[in-house]
């Protein structure tokens, strides 16, 4: 059980989605670039996926009823994939290819590897089930389905989804804006040489990268010193700037933390401590009506909050 001053991690996780910032702007991106966005609206299939009965393999397409022990059935067509073809002649079969359309009166397709070519036609050596080796209308992709619902994110086989119901762009949720500050006086950025007592900053790396693969966009950066005045000054301008800040280090009880502090004198601090190691000092509020999640600055603690 939580300790009394510890909120549980699951009411932690209903208050922070219960105040999360809602973008409402919508914007239409080229498909190429929809990766990692968030749909604003509903999509339809506009059209059966395939659009037409056709072959699962190379091989002949031909009416179950011609067969006739090992009597030969004449070849009559070819149909190459992505021509329209023609009604299959009574009696015959047709050389057909994988994504080939099936003719009208052929009812199965047999694979080449379970035919033998003759001069005076092909030769089946195989049970043939009715149906079989055809891929149906419609059965990837029915015409009026809901294909992807809004607020779904786009991954890459979103991305080939739209594209198979002819998407070429997408109305998409404006990307979150975030800003990210790190606090702390020993912080120095990587590439520049460390004097006595200083780190590298490692969380804002950390946190650029989460924020990216989720597809927010990261709109201010900032390094903070551990002074009151200038952690106030900063989280007001950050909040005025984002839909969300969040902050690294600062949250704990020693009295170099000004994060939480200033939440509670120039905002509101609705969440301190969660039940959960690493990461137990966390608090979120809001600055300005902007929210603000103060995460713990040890590096590990930053990863799994
Ligand atoms: P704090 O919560 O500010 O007391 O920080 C806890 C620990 O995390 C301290 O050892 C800090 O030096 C370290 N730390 C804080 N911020 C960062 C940062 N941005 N990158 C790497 N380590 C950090
Ligand atoms: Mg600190």
């Amino acid at each position: 059980m939580a300790k009394p001053n510890l909120t549980p991690l699951e009411d932690a996780l209903d208050h922070l989605l219960s105040e999360a910032p809602v973008v409402a702007q919508i914007e239409t991106v080229a498909l190429a670039d929809s990766l990692g966005r968030v749909l604003a609206e509903n999509h339809y299939v506009p059209a059966d996926v395939p659009p037409a009965d056709n072959s699962a393999v190379d091989g002949y397409a031909l009416r179950k009823q011609d067969l006739h022990g090992d009597r030969p059935i004449p070849v009559s067509a070819r149909i190459p994939a992505g021509e329209a073809p023609k009604p299959l002649e009574p009696g015959t079969a047709a050389r057909i290819f994988t994504g080939s359309e099936i003719p009208e009166g052929a009812d199965s397709v047999v694979m080449q590897e379970r035919i033998e070519v003759t001069e005076s036609g092909i030769l089946v050596q195989a049970e043939v089930d009715e149906g079989q080796n055809i891929r149906r209308r419609g059965q990837d992709l029915t015409r009026g389905d809901l294909a992807l619902a809004k607020g779904t994110q786009v991954r890459p086989n979103e991305m080939g989804l739209l594209a198979s119901m002819g998407v070429a762009r997408v109305a998409v949720l404006a990307r979150l804006k975030v800003a990210i500050l790190s606090t702390g006086d020993e912080l120095v950025d990587p590439g520049l040489p460390l004097g006595p007592g200083q780190i590298y900053n490692s969380n804002r790396f950390t946190l650029m990268g989460l924020l990216t693969e989720a597809g927010c966009e990261v709109v201010l950066c900032e390094t903070l010193r551990d002074k009151r005045e200038a952690t106030r000054e900063t989280l007001q301008r950050a909040a005025e700037a984002a839909d969300l800040v969040i902050t690294s280090g600062g949250v704990s009880v020693g009295e170099e933390d000004h994060v939480r502090a200033v939440l509670e004198e120039s905002g509101s601090l609705s969440l301190w401590k969660m039940a959960i190691k690493p990461g137990k000092p966390v608090a979120f509020g809001a600055i300005g009506g902007t929210p603000v999640l103060g995460l713990p600055g040890n590096p590990g603690s930053v990863l799994v909050t």
